[in-house]
């Protein structure tokens, strides 16, 4: 492939020159090929971008002035939509996403953007009179620097989840995208920056291969918040560096979604919109259906239909639009889930292979189903996050949710039955922040996820996400009583 970008910081208000400073190199999942170099930003870079945000928060406006804000969000979901194609285009290139979901994912961070916009001008505190003349003002106040760390698998989206409400809340921002998807989140951040109205300093940014400027967000005592989106692994490794400074997290960490199958359902529709939400990004969204919790009733239906519809996917370049499984990030991560369903060969229903007839460079895998049983097995109990779908029987409601509910993740769960009471009382009764009826993967700006146990804690999308960057204050004034009329 012959596009070559360069990735940069955005600090001050100015694109870093990158002379001099090592770099690391971006692969593209599709074919193997280089396509561009980012300089490492490292510690120096988190610091001066923290010294930008902490500036700007401080002796700007910005944090006062929510009109302003809005118009800033508002020209950024623009300034975006303008270049949807490209953007599209190199998302698709470097994560390996199929290039239709890619320009979902644009659509949706214009639209979670606007959204934004509209609370931005919405924020309101409450005020009492306590006693005769006693008064109590309650102000909704921005958190101060915020930094935002993501992962590469929808850098587009889960940016704009935690800077959207970050911005309409007054808070100034450091940025860290992961390094797999540097590229695009500069294409991306030459959008979101470049807006006549955002005041300098307002918005930080810096890529790295490493983790030194990362660490140095979580552990510095000027940074207020940490949005982070990202494994239970480092997730808990930031949990454990914010403690020196108390700062105040937001962890949407990994997921392992069960989708449960009940024996009223129509099997032949099911089996390829579960083979979808299995098989989103290849399985590599926090979302993604992993295990398919069946009745025994129609286990073998389903497991039969489950199989024909996976093997029927086609798996092929993320930018052919004929493409319904894309490569993985990586030949690492493709290894790794191949030698996992090599271990569980013995429970495979279908095993996915190596693809022929596309890049050798690339990360591609067929989807794979196994039957696994054992609640202790890491098929069941690990994030896999690669095209492999998981199947169980229940005979009981009851025993439906228990096995549901027996990993440490809690992010999101589907429910399919025709039965309407039975699909409320199972979904009150899934330990997790997100409950599909009939449906799954269904994400919105309006609509707050997040996570229970080793998903996280906090919520973004939503008002909710626009509490995670505000604090509420207290004002007291004894102002006297109000003169009585006679
Ligand atoms: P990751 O945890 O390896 O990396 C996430 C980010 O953290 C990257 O920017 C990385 O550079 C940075 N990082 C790594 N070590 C750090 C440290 N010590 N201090 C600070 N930052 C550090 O995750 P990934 O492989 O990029 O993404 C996949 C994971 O993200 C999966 O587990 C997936 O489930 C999860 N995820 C969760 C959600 C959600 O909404 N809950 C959404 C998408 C992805």
């Amino acid at each position: 492939m012959t596009i070559s970008v360069v990735g940069a910081h955005w600090i001050a208000g100015e694109w870093i020159p990158s002379a001099g400073a090592t770099r690391f190199e971006v692969v593209s999942p599709v074919d193997g090929t280089v396509i561009g170099g980012v300089p490492e930003g490292g510690a120096a870079a988190a610091e001066a971008a923290i010294a930008a945000a902490q500036r700007a928060f401080l002796q700007s406006q910005w944090a006062h002035a929510p009109r302003l804000r809005a118009d800033v969000l508002l020209a950024q979901a623009a300034s975006v939509e303008a270049r949807k194609d490209d953007l599209s285009r190199l998302l698709s290139i470097e994560t390996g996403k199929l290039i239709g979901v890619a320009r979902m994912e644009i659509a949706a961070a214009v639209s979670e953007l606007r959204y934004y916009a509209g609370l931005a001008r919405a924020i309101a505190g409450r005020m009492l009179e306590i006693e005769p003349g006693v008064y109590s003002h309650l102000t909704r106040e921005p958190a101060g620097v915020a930094a935002i760390i993501t992962p590469w698998n929808a850098p587009a989206i889960l940016l704009v989840r935690s800077l959207g409400p970050a911005l309409a809340a007054g808070c100034t921002v450091v940025m860290k995208p992961a390094p797999q998807s540097s590229l695009f989140h500069t294409a991306f951040l030459r959008c979101l920056a470049d807006i006549d109205a955002l005041p300098v300093g307002v918005m930080n940014s810096f890529c790295e291969a490493g983790s030194a400027g990362g660490e140095l967000l979580v552990e510095s005592p000027d940074v207020d918040v940490v949005s982070f989106t990202g494994s239970t692994a480092v997730g808990r490794r930031i949990m454990a560096a914010a403690a020196g400074t108390l700062k105040r997290l937001n962890l949407e960490l990994g997921g392992k979604a069960p989708a449960i199958v009940f024996e009223d359902c129509d099997i032949t529709t099911v089996a390829p919109q579960l083979a979808a939400a299995g098989m989103i990004l290849a399985g590599q969204q926090c979302t993604a259906a992993s295990r398919v919790l069946v009745h025994d009733s129609c286990y073998d239906a389903l497991a039969k239909a489950l199989a024909a519809a996976l093997a029927a996917m086609r798996v092929g370049r993320s930018d052919d639009e004929r493409s319904e499984i894309g490569p993985l990030i990586d030949i690492r991560s493709r290894d790794r889930v191949r030698r996992l369903v090599e271990m569980h060969a013995d429970a495979a229903v279908l095993k996915g292979a190596v693809a022929r007839n596309l890049p050798s460079g690339g990360a591609y895998l067929g989807p794979s189903l196994l039957a696994v049983e054992d609640l202790t097995s890491p098929v069941i109990q690990e994030e896999i996050f690669g095209p492999v779908l998981n199947i169980e029987r229940f005979s009981t409601e009851a025993e439906a949710v228990k096995k549901a509910n027996a990993t440490r993740y809690g992010l999101a769960a589907s429910v399919w039955t025709r039965d309407l009471d039975r699909a409320f009382r199972v979904s009150r009764s899934i330990r997790s922040g997100t409950v599909w009826l009939n449906d799954h993967n269904k994400l919105f700006p309006e609509a707050e996820t997040g996570g229970h146990r080793d998903s996280g804690f906090g919520r973004l999308h939503g008002i909710d996400g626009l509490n995670e960057f505000l604090v509420t204050k207290h004002i007291y004034h004894r102002f006297g009583r109000v003169r009585e009329l006679s």
